[in-house]
């Protein structure tokens, strides 16, 4: 293998217990619950009174969920946790550790899995969430799999299956800027700094990770998906679990800054993009009638929260513009589907 420099040497000397001994050095994170972290066979995390756990695994295959001419190591290590942290955060859950599988080809390129750390890791500070072990293979192709856990009130996480007819429907942040970002790199690449932005939300997301937590920490939903395969299918998902329907007033999607322009010189509708792009991973969430506006829920989630439509009883998703019914275009491009099974997503 070439040189991989977690530690700043050659991966061939460290081998594979030098190379785990690196990262239990440098992923050294204080945190009260964990008891026992990477070294041992097994973590030993001490459970809080009332509480119950989350668990989810997300993985990154080279060529299939990204390829190295379009990224970079410190994004994708960013990326591996962003994306576990998007479910910990959608199920209402604050994280709590996180293990990490990597399947490495003999030949790395010259620092890497150093890059890659630096971008987990730092990420990993930032959400109170430490790496406390995993599992290193040879592999083909490069793959990080992250294995996050999370903590909740018990009883209290936010399901698809709890939506009620008449709740109302928010969504944080904006949405399309992933789906055209990887329109972008796959294509002729990003023009302008607004373009360069769109495809950052591709490369690295910023999924608001705590706004879950602080809607259950306040009582204010019971229903919550995070946005990974495209608002129109995710609410779907919500949809069928609570048994209800859903209409959605694409005036009030909140697009991406500088969708409309991006969407345009590609030549795809910016709807399209917003509706079924997917990779936002931003937080769909419900709320009851009586619950606060959009703006007074930013405050409190601390990111931007745009109320998009209602929860009916009637099944179905449906989308109106300017009050009358509307067929959402379709993205009619499916990002490297083709080397994927069906059931396979981003
Ligand atoms: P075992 O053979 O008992 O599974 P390993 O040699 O695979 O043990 O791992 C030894 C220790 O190093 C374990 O605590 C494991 O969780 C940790 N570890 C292995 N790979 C990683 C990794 N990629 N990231 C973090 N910790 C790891
Ligand atoms: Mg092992």
């Amino acid at each position: 293998m070439a040189r991989a420099n977690v530690p700043g040497v050659n991966l061939r000397e460290l081998g594979e217990f030098g190379l785990i001994e690196a990262i239990r050095r440098r992923a050294a994170q204080a945190h009260p619950g964990w008891r026992v972290s990477i070294g041992d066979d097994a973590a030993a995390f001490v459970p809080t009174r009332g509480e119950e756990l989350v668990a989810t695994t997300d993985a990154l295959v080279e060529d299939v969920h990204f390829r190295w001419r379009t990224t970079d190591p410190r994004s994708l290590g960013h990326k591996a946790l962003a994306v576990n942290l998007s479910d910990v955060g959608a199920m209402g859950a604050r994280p709590i550790g996180f293990l990490l599988t990597l399947g490495l080809p003999r030949r790395l390129a010259p620092k890497l899995l150093d890059r890659f750390f630096a971008g987990l890791l730092k990420l990993a500070r930032a959400s109170k969430c430490p790496l406390v072990g995993g599992d290193i293979v040879r592999s083909p192709a490069f793959t990080a799999t992250v294995t996050a856990f999370g903590s909740v009130r018990a009883g209290r996480a936010l399901l698809r299956s709890g939506a009620r007819a008449g709740d109302r429907l928010f969504v944080t942040g904006s949405l399309g800027a992933a789906a055209a970002g990887l329109r972008l790199v796959e294509g002729r690449g990003a023009r302008s700094a607004a373009e360069r932005a769109l495809v950052r939300r591709q490369i690295a997301p910023t999924p608001p990770w705590r706004a879950g937590a602080r809607l259950v920490e306040a009582r204010l939903s019971r229903a919550a998906i995070d946005v990974s395969d495209g608002l129109a299918q995710d609410l779907g998902h919500v949809a069928r679990a609570s048994g209800v329907g859903a209409r959605v007033d694409v005036e009030k999607l909140p697009l991406a800054r500088g969708l409309a322009r991006a969407a345009e010189r590609i030549g795809v509708d910016p709807l399209a993009l917003a509706l079924a792009g997917g990779e936002d991973y931003e937080l769909l969430f419900t709320c009851a009638r009586g619950a606060p506006s959009a703006a007074v829920l930013s405050r409190r989630l601390a990111c931007r929260v745009t109320e998009i439509g209602v929860i009916t009883a009637a099944r179905g998703v449906t989308f109106t513009r300017a009050g009358v019914a509307f067929a959402p275009p379709s993205a009619g491009f499916q990002h490297f589907r083709s080397a994927r099974k069906p059931s396979e997503k981003e």
